[in-house]
């Protein structure tokens, strides 16, 4: 999506460790109307699939996980990182690697909130080596719900996740797609 690669390009920061930086519309700063275009194309390019419901996980994929949710006119459910496990059997769980932060998170997502067979788009920020997915998934197949895609914002092609995802054979759609980043020269290229 051109408008996107623009904005990277433009306001997007490379750090060290192979972090993109993008306070400035994404990840702090939210700018709505970029998320619209964002919410249009994820419709155009899922308008044939059925989808019951949009996840997510917290905190940054629940911004546009809402805007596009608007499209479909379907609810948004965000995984949440919890801090003790909860063992009632109310929820489904997996664990998730943070790759800004890295640690290991216990995600959960109530079971009152996916339901066998509902068909789930999956929409998130940013996909790198594709532990957020990857666990997202986990919970969607616990539940008994099919995963009917993927839906990236910006994912950094040079890392693994998307190849792993794909070769699983999982819908991924990616916005914008990053081939190389250099953090000393501050240089982006996109596939
Ligand atoms: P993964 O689980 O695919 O390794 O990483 C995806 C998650 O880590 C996303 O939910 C996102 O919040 C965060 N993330 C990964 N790489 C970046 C990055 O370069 N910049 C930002 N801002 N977040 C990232």
């Amino acid at each position: 999506m051109k408008l996107l690669q623009e904005r990277i390009r433009r306001d997007g920061i490379v750090k060290d460790g192979n972090v993109l930086k993008v306070d400035n519309f994404l990840n702090h700063q939210m700018d709505i109307e970029l998320f619209n275009e964002m919410g249009k194309e994820f419709k155009r390019l899922f308008e044939v699939n059925r989808i019951d419901k949009i996840l997510t996980i917290e905190a940054s994929g629940i911004g546009i996980a809402c805007i596009v949710a608007q499209y479909f006119n379907v609810p948004v459910v965000f995984a949440k990182k919890s801090q003790s496990i909860n063992i009632d059997g109310e929820v489904y769980a997996t664990k998730i690697e943070s790759f800004t932060h890295k640690k290991v998170y216990d995600v959960i997502v109530s079971k009152k909130y996916i339901s066998p067979g509902e068909h789930i788009l999956i929409i998130d920020d940013f996909l790198a080596n594709g532990c957020a997915v990857a666990g997202l998934i986990d919970i969607i197949q616990n539940a008994g719900a099919i995963v009917e895609g993927v839906g990236i914002a910006v994912e950094k092609g040079f890392q693994q996740g998307g190849q792993l995802l794909r070769d699983k054979g999982v819908r991924v759609e990616s916005l914008a797609i990053i081939e190389s980043m250099d953090a000393a020269a501050g240089t982006i290229e996109f596939r």
